[in-house]
């Protein structure tokens, strides 16, 4: 019973509401309350199940760096790869050093680094590439209404520092196709597009599908793909906390500045947590919690 698990973790991270610190080296993502918390599930057949604040909207942050690779995937397929890598990275989100030491080949999609070459690659393929992502996004969620959160876009862009510093030097390498400035505006966007947890748990139910989205009912990934993906995510979506979170929670996940997650249980769900005090690596603490708590529960760790 979904709803009856979803309830007793809810029960289970209250103390932790408090928790964490809000990201503040994005001004506009600095607003944000500690103290709110969403959860939803979405099953491969259709059902939602949400707890808390099912609401409220917060931006994707680094979630976006799952479409936007899923997106990049399905124009370059495996020639992708040699531009970014597969291995897990064992610094922060928005570490720099690697680069130097690698030729500009970030060590995986899911750093900034590497999110930010995938969608120079993208941009390369789309005409309209800001449009083009947030249509995906309605289409996938279910809710043509969903926007870009504009202030947090700018915010970010304003403050684009660290990411700017990676692009370039990746475009010293010879790494980069477009002008910095242009996909950086557009990652920034990417990370800015608002949503509530019920819409992020069906936007990333392929995930556990097989690729198959049914709300926009497209094939997004092949079925190896997914099964590709899945496990990145394992190795790499916490950045250099993945391995606690394997640990924890057992499920291929990602998370984001703004205090979501995402995580998957293929042939099953694909659940969406969002509590926005982080911890030291910007990784929310009751979320992480939270699906440690439902995975507990399930018993759906897949090993
Ligand atoms: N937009 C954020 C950034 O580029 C995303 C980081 C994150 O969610 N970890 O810094």
């Amino acid at each position: 019973d979904y709803q009856a698990v979803l309830d007793t973790t809810l029960s289970h991270i209250q103390p932790l509401l408090l928790s964490g610190k809000v990201a503040d080296y994005i001004p506009a993502l600095a607003e944000q309350k500690l103290g709110q918390f969403a959860m939803a599930l979405h099953t491969i057949d259709g059902k939602t199940y949400t707890v808390g604040d099912c609401q409220a909207r917060f931006t994707v942050q680094s979630v976006s760096k799952v479409m936007t690779l899923t997106m990049a995937l399905q124009r370059y397929e495996d020639e992708l790869w040699q531009r970014v890598g597969k291995e897990p990275s064992g610094t922060a989100f928005n570490s720099l050093t690697q680069l130097e030491f690698e030729n500009g080949i970030p060590r995986n999609p899911f750093i900034n680094a590497g999110a930010i070459v995938t969608c120079d690659a993208l941009f390369s393929r789309l005409g309209a590439p800001i449009y083009t992502m947030l249509e995906q996004y309605r289409r996938q969620s279910g809710n043509d209404k969903v926007v870009i959160n504009k202030k947090v876009a700018q915010s970010e862009f304003e403050h684009r520092f660290r990411n700017a510093a990676m692009a370039y030097l990746m475009k010293s390498f010879g790494n980069f196709t477009n002008e910095v400035e242009e996909v950086l505006w557009c990652y920034f966007n990417y990370c800015a597009i608002e949503i509530n947890c019920a819409e992020l748990a069906r936007t990333f139910s392929y995930l556990s599908n097989q690729g198959y989205c049914a709300q926009s009912q497209q094939q997004l990934l092949s079925a190896k793909q997914t099964k590709q993906l899945n496990s990145l995510l394992f190795t790499s979506g916490l950045y250099d906390a993945a391995g606690d979170f394997a640990y924890r929670v057992g499920m291929p996940g990602k998370s984001g500045v703004s205090g979501t997650i995402i995580a998957v249980v293929p042939g099953k769900f694909t659940v969406a947590v969002w509590s926005p005090g982080l911890d030291k690596f910007g990784n929310s603490v009751a979320g992480i919690a939270a699906l440690e708590c439902l995975s507990e529960q399930l018993n759906t760790a897949i090993f």
